[in-house]
């Protein structure tokens, strides 16, 4: 049980505290239980009659909700800085790069992945990010995505299968449907919450997306999707039409595509992961255009050894809102509030009583320096269900 007091700005997300997104309580305190879940937030003069345990004061700072980064690709072997020389210095990024990857992994041991996987989760909860989805895609066989999701599900619950992330090379691509929604489905899914199929160019048709997210369906899995990133296509009406959490990528919708979002009120979001745009100089989503259509967007990492290889949801909020247009409270929200609906999450994203407590302490007094100091570190503390994990209070 802990209580936090001094706090200059709390960032509820919770709409009852003001007619902003963010849900701002100023000279705020926050309470938890000892199960690590908030009892109370509010104004700081009204704590004595909430709990009687000495509060600890954060001197004025900014409190946030720990950021919940709802797509990331942690399990693999290897890195591609070499890849991402060449392309720095001017060769087009392809799909294909993931086969680089692909056989790094099969030739890691379980402890080599897992280590890996709790190295950059580890990276991850100090930047903030106290939720986290973790994909499997780099055995693209079913031993090897098996593996891959047992070493995920060593960091989160939020695992995802994505044994539709390429065909693998040799391989005829009807023939790794069919070992995708057949055997591999059938090992994989006991250690899975979510199928994702990285439906684009190079990857899998709409067809073949269609089916494979039906068949996980079948096996209980929740779906998501890779969708519409390197070129327009059928990606993102698919998933709206199967009624997926989350269409990821969206950097080339069509106006039907935005429409088509929009229409679901929110229970399917765009996961926007502008670094990796940033990482493959490519233009950035249009994040104004499906906010202003009434599209509820997340913010993600993307974190991959290929396009985005960083743990960073500050980095992702400094581009949506310096690069993509997004207002700071739009960001923030993308990146806590919009990631938990990403997940399907009601307990994670915001701090009301019943919540989570995971939040941040920033070295700050406003989350507008999120995006304001790009790439510089200003988390102070991150505490995740009621105990300290990254920094000091
Ligand atoms: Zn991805």
């Amino acid at each position: 049980m802990f209580a936090l007091t001094g706090i200059g700005k709390l960032v509820t997300n919770d709409p009852i505290h003001d007619s902003g997104l963010l849900g701002v309580i100023t000279d705020a305190a926050l309470v938890a239980d000892e199960s690590g879940r908030i009892t109370w937030v509010g104004k700081q003069q009204d704590l004595t009659s909430h709990t009687d345990i000495r509060p600890i004061d954060v001197g004025g700072r900014c409190v946030i909700p720990g950021f919940v980064d709802s797509h990331t690709h942690l399990v693999f072997a290897g890195d591609r800085a070499e890849e991402f020389e060449a392309r720095m210095a001017g060769r087009p990024y392809s799909a294909g790069g993931i086969r680089t990857t692909m056989t790094a992994t099969r030739g890691a041991s379980d402890d080599a992945l897992r280590a890996n996987v709790a190295r950059l989760a580890a990276e991850a909860l100090a930047s903030g990010t106290t939720t986290i989805e973790v994909k499997s895609g780099y055995g693209l066989s079913t031993p090897d995505e098996e593996r891959s999701l047992v070493a995920a599900r060593t960091a989160t619950t939020e695992t995802t299968f994505l044994g539709a992330h390429v065909v693998p090379p040799g391989v005829n691509a009807d023939d790794y449907v069919a070992e995708v929604t057949g055997p591999m489905l059938e090992a994989c899914a006991p250690h899975a919450r979510w199928i994702d199929v990285f439906c684009d160019r190079g990857a899998f048709d709409v067809d073949q997306a269609r089916e494979i997210l039906r068949a996980g369906a079948a096996k209980g899995l929740d779906m998501r999707m890779h969708a519409n990133q390197l070129q327009h296509g059928g990606g993102v009406a698919l998933g709206v039409e199967l009624g997926v959490a989350s269409c990821d990528h969206c950097t080339h919708l069509a106006d039907t595509d935005i429409e088509a979002l929009a229409s679901t009120s929110g229970s399917t979001v765009a996961t926007l992961l502008p670094t990796a745009e940033l990482c493959t100089r490519s233009p950035f989503p249009n994040a104004r255009r499906l906010i202003d259509a009434g599209v509820t967007v997340a913010l993600a990492s993307d974190c991959n050894p290929g396009s985005s290889y960083t743990t960073s949801m500050p980095l992702a909020i400094s581009l949506g809102v310096i690069s993509m247009h997004m207002t700071c409270d739009e960001a923030l929200w993308a990146a806590t509030a919009g990631g938990a609906k990403a997940l399907r999450r009601e307990d994670v994203g915001s701090l009301k009583p019943g919540s989570r407590a995971d939040l941040v302490v920033l070295n700050a007094a406003s989350h507008i320096h999120l995006a304001y100091r790009p790439g510089v570190a200003q988390i102070g503390a991150v505490v995740r269900e009621g105990r300290v994990v990254a920094g000091s209070l």
